[in-house]
């Protein structure tokens, strides 16, 4: 969801890919980290927060490199900290990678890899990549990018470089997006047009299962099977402001419009549609809470509160768990009747509402069980809660919500789809029940298509 900016060419690169990576940052960070290859080494800097804390980190030395890439992190996996901020690295620190998007199978990938030696340093689902990477070099970077990525379930947009073949950047896409910047006898390769724009408007869009090579002389793109791929370079007459809001008029619009990909990311691995399963990774350690619940209680604010209620209809009609959902504000200051075999659940876009996370605590003083459905992963609420739900729908800057709003809907009918698989296990959900959630994103799509009308 965040922001990637390679760069391979005569200017200096760490400077260049500092001033991309910034145009990204009102994407939403939590943190960052650059890797570039200087003198035959493999360097890598992280910092957590705001880029400026990498810059900080960078500050006064004049790195005698041209070819590198830089990332802002939108955690999906693990906590927003330094070692789970990108770049990533293999065993012997010959490899970086950068990723946008989220690895569906990286705790099989990650298993596998351990048995084979490969030692892991953080969370995230991003860090198999490197290692997958590594496993598959035989000195060509890009046969090793393709050989990995076959094994890959999931969404990226990623890009790697290697001491071993150190004169090019590797590049691919599939459901992330990639954009190539064509400069002259220098290029880019970017999550987002405005990152390379001061430099160059002539860009080459990837698609989805295609790979970029780009070297200190020319560029070429190929299929995953290794066949060249012809495109046209086109040329960007956008300014930065309005490619910044996606073309839109204001961020809300543009948010408006990611609903379907939202709901797409919101579902993304999470259902077994031929089982009727639903796997929700983050309540594995409540299982037991959940399937004695007696009692659920929804506390919330604003558009969240509102999600709840939509909540309260579909977990009471399907599970038959007596709901309530309370404003955060009025639960805090009360003196709620909190009995054994209650479960509270906080739902915040931001992770941070102040009458929210106080209704959790009060909750807790009086001996629930806390589960949070947030955006902003490592955020407060989430990680207070005993087990809880990310919505993955990258960053939302609208302060009247809307993603976040349809995602915390689809998040609140998966998790009563999983409650029925744990009350009932022995009936199995209708595949009806999974069929009509998996249509909702085509459908939120035709709406949008209707605007005018
Ligand atoms: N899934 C990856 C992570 O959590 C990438 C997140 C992103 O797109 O920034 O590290």
């Amino acid at each position: 969801m965040c922001g990637i900016v390679g760069y391979i060419g005569h200017n200096k690169a760490v400077d260049v890919l500092l001033d991309g990576i910034k145009r990204l940052e009102y994407r939403g960070y939590d943190s960052s980290g650059i890797a570039f290859i200087e003198d035959g080494i493999l360097k890598c800097e992280k910092a957590v927060g705001k880029i400026a804390e990498l810059e900080k980190k960078l500050d006064g030395m004049n790195f005698n490199t041209h070819i590198g890439i830089v990332h802002t992190r939108w955690a999906t996996h693990g906590a927003p900290t330094m070692a789970n901020a990108h770049p990533h690295l293999d065993c012997h620190n010959e490899i970086a990678v950068v990723h946008n998007g989220i690895i569906e199978n990286y705790d099989y990938l990650k298993l596998k890899l351990e048995r084979e030696g490969h030692v892991f340093q953080s969370e995230t689902d991003t860090e198999v990549l490197s290692h997958l990477i590594e496993k598959y070099f035989k000195g060509n970077l890009e046969m090793a990018v393709m050989e990995a990525l076959k094994e890959v379930e999931g969404t990226y947009g990623v890009a790697a470089i290697s001491i071993k073949d150190p004169q090019k950047i590797v590049a691919a896409r599939r459901g992330s997006p990639l954009v190539l910047g064509i400069g002259n006898q220098e290029y880019f390769i970017t999550s987002d047009i405005s990152a390379s724009l001061e430099h160059t408007r002539d860009v080459v869009y990837l698609d989805d299962n295609e790979v970029a090579i780009l070297t200190f002389d020319h560029y070429e793109t190929k299929t995953m099977q290794n066949i060249p791929t012809y495109k046209k370079v086109e040329e960007v007459l956008w300014n930065i402001d309005m490619i910044e809001k996606g073309g839109y008029e204001h961020f809300m619009l543009k948010e408006i419009h990611e609903q379907p990909q939202a709901l797409r990311n919101v579902m993304r691995g999470r259902i077994e549609g031929d089982r009727g399963l639903v796997k929700l990774g983050g309540l594995i350690s409540c299982e037991k809470e959940l399937r004695e619940a007696k009692r659920i209680v929804i506390v919330a604010c604003g558009t969240s509160w509102h999600a709840g209620l939509v909540g309260e209809y579909m977990l009471e009609e399907l599970t038959r768990i007596p709901v309530e959902v309370e404003y955060a504000s009025e639960f805090r200051y009360r003196n709620p009747v909190v009995e054994e075999g209650t479960v509270v659940i906080a739902i915040s876009q931001s992770g941070e509402t102040a009458d929210t996370l106080a209704a959790m605590r009060e909750a807790r003083h009086k001996g629930a069980k806390l589960l949070s459905i947030c955006n902003v992963v490592g955020s407060t609420i989430a990680r207070e809660a005993d087990c809880g739900i990310y919505l993955h729908i990258g960053p939302e800057i609208g302060v009247a919500s809307t993603k976040a709003f349809t995602a915390q809907i689809a998040v609140l009918y998966l998790f009563t789809l999983y409650m029925m698989n744990l009350k009932y296990p022995n009936n199995p959900i209708p595949s009806d029940m999974i069929k009509v959630i998996q249509a909702i994103p085509d459908k939120v799509q035709t709406i949008l298509t209707m605007e005018e009308e």
